[in-house]
């Protein structure tokens, strides 16, 4: 069974200023440049390709970076523009920012942009509206949904097969939900934060499991296995979202020496594709 190996490509330290302590002008910086590049390594190393999904923030700052994922062969895909979940966006914001980013990421590497990811799985039964301005935008697929109930994400009971879903705007997109599995009362994701955290086993069984009734869809982000650990200085911001971007800057940082070595096990024990070549057989 082929599976699907995605790659968020975002620069957290942009995103932990601007989501958790509400710096209005941060830029990504030149680790996510540097990170990205240690996955392209790895993946020409076993002959694997990925699907991109980027934001168009990280295309504007390094206009290169994904060219250069484009040459490997990857397949490049939009990930929003700055990385604002959907319920923070408007009909008319969400439409510019996905066109917008879609646009420059199709000139600078030359492929069509057919697929989707929502910054922070954000695309529920709440703001399902979204997919019908992909399907008008002209994206394929979409791959946004998180079939269980997370703590920041996730729309519970969503069907878990990739599937074309009729949208009421008289068109359809095809749904790519990411992958979960069930441990008792609890559904668990695969990749991400699920990877870095628990022991490898977790992974290699989760992906086992799923790949015997359907292709995985697993996530990774290229920060997570950025050990430069910087420490989070907190004296120039105030207010209450302080301590909260704290907890949350300890949670990431947490385990990050783990994550090179597990990826390296996961492109040996397991076969991985884009998105669009899986959906070459759908
Ligand atoms: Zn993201």
């Amino acid at each position: 069974m082929l599976n699907a190996l995605t790659i968020d490509v975002e620069d957290y330290w942009s995103i932990l200023y601007r989501d958790w302590l509400h710096v209005k002008d941060a830029i990504p910086s030149e680790a996510v440049v540097r990170n990205t590049r240690w996955f392209l390594q790895v993946l020409a190393e076993y002959n694997t390709k990925a699907t991109f999904f980027i934001l168009g923030e990280v295309a504007q700052c390094f206009p290169e970076l994904i060219k250069e994922i484009s040459r490997a062969g990857h397949e490049i895909a939009v990930h929003g523009f700055y990385h604002r979940q959907i319920f923070k966006l408007s009909r008319d914001e969400f439409k510019k920012e996905t066109g917008d980013a879609k646009k420059l990421l199709e000139d600078l590497s030359g492929q069509e942009a057919i697929g989707h990811r929502a910054p922070a799985f954000s695309i529920n039964k709440d703001t399902q509206w979204a997919l019908e301005i992909l399907a008008e935008e002209g994206f394929v697929y979409d791959s946004s949904i998180s079939p269980m109930q997370g703590r920041r994400y996730g729309w519970p009971g969503f069907k878990k097969e990739i599937h074309r879903m009729p949208l009421t705007n008289g068109q359809s997109i095809i749904e790519v939900p990411m992958s979960t599995v069930s441990l008792g009362i609890k559904e668990l994701g695969i990749g991400g934060g699920y990877m870095r955290h628990l022991p490898y086993f977790y992974t290699k069984w989760a992906i086992g499991h799923i790949q015997k009734k359907r292709p995985a869809i697993i996530y990774l982000h290229p920060y997570e296995i950025d050990t430069d650990i910087v420490l989070l200085k907190l004296d120039n911001f105030t207010g209450q979202g302080k301590i909260k971007a704290f907890k949350f800057h300890k949670s990431q940082m947490r385990n990050r020496q783990t994550v090179k070595g597990k990826v390296d096990k996961l492109l040996l024990d397991f076969k991985f594709s884009t998105i669009k070549s899986i959906l070459r057989n759908f």
